[in-house]
Parts: C-alpha cells; sequence; structure tokens
C-alpha cells in the first residue's frame, strides 16, 4: 500500500502501488476529491480543480 495525503481534506489515503500510474486520476476515500498522479517516481500528486474541466 502507498499512503498519500489528500491536497484538498489532508486525509489520508491508500491505494495500491498498481493504482498509481502517472497521468491516471485517484479518488479521496474521505472528500471524493479527484487526484492527479502527476509523477510516479518520485510520487507526486495534485489537486483536479472542477474548474479545470
Ligand atoms: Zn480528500
Amino acid at each position: 500500500m502507498i499512503v498519500f495525503f489528500c491536497p484538498d481534506c489532508r486525509g489520508k489515503v491508500e491505494v495500491e502501488p498498481s493504482d498509481v500510474i502517472e497521468g491516471d486520476l485517484l479518488e479521496c476515500d474521505l472528500c471524493g476529491a479527484e487526484i492527479l498522479v502527476v509523477s510516479e517516481s518520485p510520487m507526486k500528486f495534485k489537486l483536479v480543480e472542477e474548474d479545470d474541466f
């Protein structure tokens, strides 16, 4: 498991390493925010703002 902190609610989010794919989206279980995987190595995440769409 990979643990990181949601950029939105700062809650702990756990994901499988296989789910961390550059350019893919993860979802925060706590607040439902969509989090973009900016980079796999080193791992970088970015909150996807709804305004971006
Ligand atoms: Zn969150």
